[in-house]
């Protein structure tokens, strides 16, 4: 089964309003990197190639106060919108009203309007049902192509297509979040084996469900990173001042039970005696941590064993840096481990968006993984197993 796509859709004159992911990071009015606009871009041509008269929504970082609202003003991608595709850009600064309505009604086909955040609303996040209403009323069909924010059931997620869905209008997903869920789906449902899982980052905690899931999928699922710290005290290691959540040691011995061999961790660490200006930095063996250290990436024999447990692997999913890798000298282990899956010969590599794509995008291997998801939460939900709110709502075909 697969799900309703812009492609079935005649679209030819109609209003189509299009959920996508401009939440991008910029520098006041700078935008630092255009992916997540460049990554909409097919949806938004063959819409506008095709006729349509186009409404863009999204939201652009958090919004609590009115500083927020000025910091995170949506106009910022007008210009960048209109720079790479040649459809005429109008940008509304308002989320409802006549000024809005109006620029909706007087569009000529094959033209686009771009509504400025979603998240001056207060109502978006809480999925009020109001608003969601008012949204579906702006248009005649609905395509969600914001894979970054359909894990979360918001009023520009959800509550426009369930709205249209009530009122016989028809909705349908985008190229961009077709392809995510084509990716993603293949490594979850049907990977070429072996499949291994690389998971990073900071807490057990933001990884749980992940975990679970691919240790029931996978062949392998290695773990570096801060996380790997709990498995370590929970195994009697010695782990000084590093990240530890030790409410979380017992899952993290349950893990290790259920992941008998299959279950990859450090063995040798790089450890220093201060997280900043660190006067003396060494490697120890796991869980040999000295007191007044903390471990900040994984070690050379951990990168050697992890590149063992890597070779020949068909498909992997990368998650989370292996140490602190925005500080060049904890980024080694990162590295390694990037350049490793990067020139892996005939598998389909997949990174979960987030900071592991960062470090990819930076080391200049972007271009040699197979996928780079755009939504760090949304891909991690999907491999978690989890049914993703705004992709749940899009009728299969
Ligand atoms: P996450 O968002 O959970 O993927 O975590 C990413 C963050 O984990 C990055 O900011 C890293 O600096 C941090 N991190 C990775 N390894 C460590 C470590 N050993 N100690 C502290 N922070 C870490």
């Amino acid at each position: 089964m697969s799900k309703v796509t812009v492609k079935d859709l005649d679209v030819k004159g109609k209003h189509v309003i299009v959920r996508v992911d401009f939440n991008v990071p910029h520098k006041g009015s700078t935008i630092t990197d255009d992916n997540r606009v460049r990554a909409a871009l097919p949806t938004i041509n063959y819409l506008t190639e095709n006729g349509a008269k186009v409404l863009l929504l999204s939201h652009l970082g958090k919004v609590k106060t009115e500083e927020d609202k000025a910091k995170n003003d949506m106009s910022i991608v007008a210009d960048c919108l209109a720079s790479l595709q040649s459809a005429p850009v109008k940008f509304v600064n308002a989320t409802r009203g006549k000024e809005l309505e109006d620029a909706v009604a007087a569009q000529e086909d094959g033209s686009i309007v771009l509504m400025q955040n979603t998240r001056y609303e207060k109502g978006e996040s809480k999925n009020d049902p109001e608003l969601g209403k008012y949204w579906a009323s702006l248009g005649d069909m609905f395509v969600e192509d914001a894979f970054g924010s359909v894990h979360r059931a918001h009023a520009s997620t959800v509550g426009i297509p369930s709205n249209m869905l009530a009122e016989g209008k028809k909705v349908g997903v985008g190229f961009l979040v077709e392809k995510e869920l084509n990716v993603l789906g293949k490594a979850l449902n049907d990977p070429q084996r072996p499949f291994v899982a690389i998971l990073g980052g900071a807490k057990v905690s933001d990884k749980i469900g992940v975990i679970e899931n691919l240790l029931k999928i996978a062949d392998k699922v290695i773990i570096g990173g801060g996380m790997s710290y709990t498995f370590s005290a929970a195994q009697g290691g010695k782990i000084g001042d590093s990240l530890l959540e030790a409410d979380k040691e017992d899952l993290a011995k349950e893990f290790m039970a259920k992941g008998e061999g299959k279950l990859f961790l450090p063995v040798d660490t790089v450890c220093a005696n201060a997280f900043d200006n660190a006067t003396d930095t060494k490697v120890v063996p796991a869980g040999e941590i000295p007191d007044g250290y903390m471990g900040l990436d994984i070690g050379p024999e951990t990168v050697k064993k992890f590149q063992a447990e890597l070779a020949g692997a068909k498909t992997v999913f990368w998650n989370g840096p292996m140490g602190v890798f925005e500080k060049p000298e904890y980024a080694k282990g990162t590295e390694a481990i990037c350049e490793t899956l990067a020139n892996l010969d005939g598998a389909t590599t997949i990174i979960g968006g987030g900071d592991s794509a960062s470090a990819a995008k930076n080391l200049g291997f972007a271009d040699k993984f197979s996928h780079i998801s755009t939504g760090g939460g949304a891909s991690l939900e999907f491999m978690e197993g989890k049914e993703l709110p705004g992709v749940a709502v899009i009728p299969e075909k």
